[in-house]
């Protein structure tokens, strides 16, 4: 039975958002909604959206909030009716929240938490200048330096990894600077409405998941759903 959970997941680019999304979304049985991912998806279609959208993300901006707003809320309003799901990504400005806030409220299924993995800049930096990603599953990968050149092939699924654009030193400074300037101010939303729990992203995997669940009041044991 699918989970119903109705979760935010923040962090600045590179806490390894992706990673706890995935891993969550298994242990709870929940949706994996990432805007990162939904316009991804649209850049390999080739699609209008994705053309208007790689302008900004190739140089580590955001994509405008209407063109955001319209693409993740028609993914959370096809969700089944009562159906948990974890938002990777989004909202990442206040009018992103607001506007998430007001679609919820209207299904009558608000936010239960939202989470926030925290992670000093320093290893920000270090983890994202290694980052690759499969361009068929996106599962992350984190490469050393010698193994860019020929990259090995993704574990689940053998697809190509790739470093993306936005992965590059110079657009990963621009990243952590929009994440500080836009997207923290949305933290405040989340904090003023009593739902936001922050855990600390340094570590192994399954120790900042076990972290997470605690947090979000769910045994590290429990299958839930
Ligand atoms: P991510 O995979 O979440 O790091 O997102 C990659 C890029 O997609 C970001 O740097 C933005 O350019 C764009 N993007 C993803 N989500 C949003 C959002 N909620 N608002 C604006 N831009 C976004």
């Amino acid at each position: 039975m699918a989970g119903s959970l109705r979760l935010a997941l923040f962090g600045p680019p590179g806490a390894g958002k992706g990673t706890q999304a995935q891993l969550l979304k298994d242990k709870l049985n929940v949706a994996h909604v990432s805007s990162g991912d939904l316009f991804r998806h649209h850049i390999n279609e080739g699609t209008e959206l994705g053309a208007r959208a790689t302008e900004f993300m190739s140089k580590g901006l955001l994509v405008p909030d209407d063109l955001v707003i319209e693409m993740v809320l028609d993914e959370v309003s096809g969700l089944e009716q009562g159906s948990g799901f974890i938002l990777d990504g989004f909202p990442r400005t206040r009018d992103q929240a607001a506007a998430l806030e007001t679609a919820l409220r209207a299904r009558r299924q608000p936010l239960d938490k939202a989470l926030l993995v925290s992670v000093p800049q320093a290893e920000l930096v270090r983890r994202l200048g290694g980052r690759f990603i499969c361009r068929e599953c996106q599962a992350p990968y984190n490469l050393e330096e010698s193994q860019f050149a020929s990259p090995p092939r993704c574990e689940r699924c053998s697809g190509e990894l790739y470093q993306r654009d936005d992965d590059r030193p110079d657009a990963i400074q621009v990243r952590i600077g929009v994440y500080q300037e836009q997207t923290a101010p949305v933290l405040d939303f989340y904090r003023e409405r009593g739902l936001l729990e922050e855990i600390s992203g340094v570590g192994a995997v399954e120790d900042i998941n076990a972290r997470a669940l605690e947090a979000l009041g769910l045994d590290s044991s429990a299958q839930v759903g």
